[in-house]
């Protein structure tokens, strides 16, 4: 039998890098796997690739309540209770504080930290009920320490270390674990815009000396998931090289 052995699995943001390599591992480990993006078509096709049976895609806008409502009721009645959640899905407008908009501000909190906040309120009635259910949410190493020319950005992931301890202070005597990881520097599409000296000046921070790949994310975010880290809950993980400690 495999280890999450036919438990739905939504990754918001599973269509590409991280999310995508979580919903791979996901598969991998025996999860029926839901994945949301915006693009329909990019999220079934990722489905498709999956490895195993039962997975599905779905086009949904993390940030629009009754949009997630509506797909959270399409994944129950499609693939059956939902049993894992990964709030994954993310974007960034970065820009010095002065010259920020409020677009730029509003966007960015309402895709990655409201969009955390609606999956979460989604599925948990059904976890309750159930008194079973995993959470991961992915934050970031700048949601901790803060970064220059992403005040938006940081701020959506500092406020998503807030909404993890709470949903697993709150959860926890229904059965249900919320953690995060915060990874540090991962080659994805979020960061091919940062040019070679911007890189270079990145590893010289990284004690383990080199760029993380999805894949190192999508290990950790088993573990965090499955009954093997039953006994944790409230925690930020940082996946990083070494960055932040
Ligand atoms: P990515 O390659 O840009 O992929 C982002 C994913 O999120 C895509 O599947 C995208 O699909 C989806 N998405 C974006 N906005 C959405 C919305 N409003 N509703 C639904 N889906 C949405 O990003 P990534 O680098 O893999 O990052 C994944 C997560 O890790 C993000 O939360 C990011 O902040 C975090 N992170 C990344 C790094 C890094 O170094 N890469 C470091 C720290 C944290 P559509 O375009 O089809 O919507």
């Amino acid at each position: 039998m495999s280890e999450l052995d036919g438990t739905v699995a939504v990754v918001t943001g599973g269509s590409r890098g991280i999310g995508r390599a979580i919903a791979q591992a996901l598969a991998q480990a025996g999860a029926k796997v839901a994945v949301v993006g915006r693009s329909g078509e990019s999220a079934q096709r990722a489905a498709a690739e999956l490895p195993g049976e039962g997975h599905g895609g779905y086009a949904c806008d993390v940030a629009d309540p009754e949009q997630v409502n509506t797909t959270v009721g399409a994944i129950e009645a499609g693939q059956g209770p939902v049993g894992i959640l990964v709030n994954n899905a993310g974007i960034t407008r970065d820009n010095i504080l002065l010259r920020m908009k409020d677009e730029e501000f509003d966007e960015v909190i309402a895709a990655n930290l409201k969009g955390a906040f609606n999956f979460t309120r989604a599925v948990t009635r059904g976890m309750m009920k159930r008194r079973a259910g995993a959470i991961l949410n992915i934050t970031s190493v700048v949601g901790l320490t803060g970064n220059a020319g992403q005040a938006n950005y940081a701020a959506s992931k500092a406020g998503m270390v807030g909404l993890t301890k709470s949903v697993a202070k709150e959860l926890a005597s229904r059965g249900i674990r919320c953690n995060a990881i915060a990874p540090g520097f991962i080659e994805t599409d979020m960061t091919d815009a940062l040019n070679e000296s911007q890189v270079e000046a990145l590893l010289g921070q990284i004690p383990l000396g080199a760029l993380g790949g999805p894949e190192d994310i999508a290990e950790a975010a088993v573990f965090l998931v499955s009954p093997r880290a039953r006994y944790i809950t409230g925690q930020v993980l940082a996946v990083d090289g070494g960055m932040v400690m």
